[in-house]
């Protein structure tokens, strides 16, 4: 058995994830791009493109890990570039998709032979969270006025709209996009490309994939265009778990069982959505509030039930820990990083990497 912490990716979900976008693409005709922000663990990227089409980036590191380990297109976006960080962004990228007007016109001239897009912001989005909202007012997400776009039209061969956030809700993407045709149609008639951006759940169980196929198409019959989408969370949704050990258990009003983790270190996310970690679910008698092991005092995974006690040693395991987690895992505490592991097609589960003091000393001098 391997030490705890580890993060653990089964390929088999992964795979059964996989699937589904290479029906959508074949379905729908659109690409899938896999949004490295949400997920950057390379290790896996050969089992993921083979059914994916590229990468789509948020910065000059993810661009270059994006060509460097996942094979097809390499998109590159970012909220600003650097003047000294340009170069490289269009060396290691096939199309370059610039945030505002501003950005392109300052690199227009450096990026004269390369294709290029911009994000254009329709200012309808469906978040819950403002946070993540990339309409919320005074977004500097992308550029929402027709009239100032089309000034540029001719510098652009295409348009990013990435407006959707966990969205499971077909209906309304296909709202949302009705608008988009709507305002920014006349414009979308003169491009070659639209990347739908990524927050669309369409590998959930539920989720209507033959209409938002059919939807996909007709957009982009409509307007000649290339689709494509940007799948980040779709891509590696409950493919990924958690594991880690029960260290100690203590009694204050209500059971309590320390572990050898820590939700702001190794689940950063659900922190700052204010969630709780999810288990298998379990109705068993014995009710515990499950808690990490840094100084935080609201360092809390969640209250789960159990059908036996704990105990020191016991094995634990929080599910769905790929996106927006192991990219954002950190040294907080000096908390032991968890290893990275793969359980294999055949079963068997292999060792990707260790972290170890030497990592914790070199990530700041
Ligand atoms: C975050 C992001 C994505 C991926 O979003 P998911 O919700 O993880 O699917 C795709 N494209 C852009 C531009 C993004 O900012």
């Amino acid at each position: 058995m391997l030490t705890t912490p580890y993060y653990l990716i089964d390929k088999a979900s992964l795979t059964r994830n996989m699937e589904k976008i290479a029906y959508v693409r074949e379905h729908s005709g659109a690409k899938a791009l896999l949004a490295l922000k949400c997920f950057a663990t390379w290790s896996v990227f050969d089992l993921m493109q083979q059914y994916m089409d590229g990468t789509t980036s948020s910065s000059l590191y993810e661009v270059k890990l994006g060509r460097e380990k996942f094979a097809g297109e390499t998109h590159a976006y970012s909220v600003a570039y650097a003047d000294d960080e340009i170069d490289e962004v269009l060396a290691n990228s096939d199309k370059i998709i610039f945030n505002s007007i501003s950005q392109l016109q300052r690199f227009a001239d450096a990026s004269r032979d390369k294709v290029r897009g911009l994000r254009v912001n329709p200012q309808v989005s469906t978040s819950e969270f403002i946070i993540a909202d990339p309409a919320r007012p005074y977004s500097r997400l992308g550029e929402w006025d027709p009239v100032k776009i089309e000034a540029v039209i001719d510098q652009v061969s295409g348009f990013m709209f990435h407006n959707n956030c966990e969205n499971e809700n077909f209906d309304r993407f296909s709202e949302m996009l009705d608008l988009i045709e709507e305002r920014f149609g006349h414009l979308l008639a003169r491009v070659d490309w639209v990347s739908l951006g990524g927050g669309i759940h369409f590998t959930g169980e539920q989720y209507p994939v033959d209409r938002f196929c059919a939807r996909l198409k007709a957009f982009s019959e409509r307007f000649g265009v290339q689709v494509y989408l940007e799948p980040g969370e779709a891509a590696i949704t409950n493919s990924t778990s958690l594991e880690v050990t029960v260290l100690d258990t203590l009694y204050n009003g209500k059971d309590l069982a320390v572990v050898d983790s820590s939700i702001e270190a190794h689940m950063l996310d659900l922190l700052i959505y204010r969630e709780t970690a999810r288990m298998e679910p379990c109705d068993g008698p014995y009710s515990y509030m499950v808690c990490g092991k840094s100084c935080l005092a609201g360092d809390i995974f969640g209250e789960f039930n159990f059908d036996q006690p704990l105990k020191i040693g016991d094995r634990l395991s929080f599910k769905n820990a790929a996106g927006y987690t192991m990219v954002k895992k950190n040294w907080f505490n000096g908390v032991k990083m968890p290893s990275i592991a793969v359980r294999q097609l055949d079963g068997s589960v292999e060792l990707v990497r260790e972290f170890g003091y030497d990592d914790f000393v070199h990530n700041l001098s």
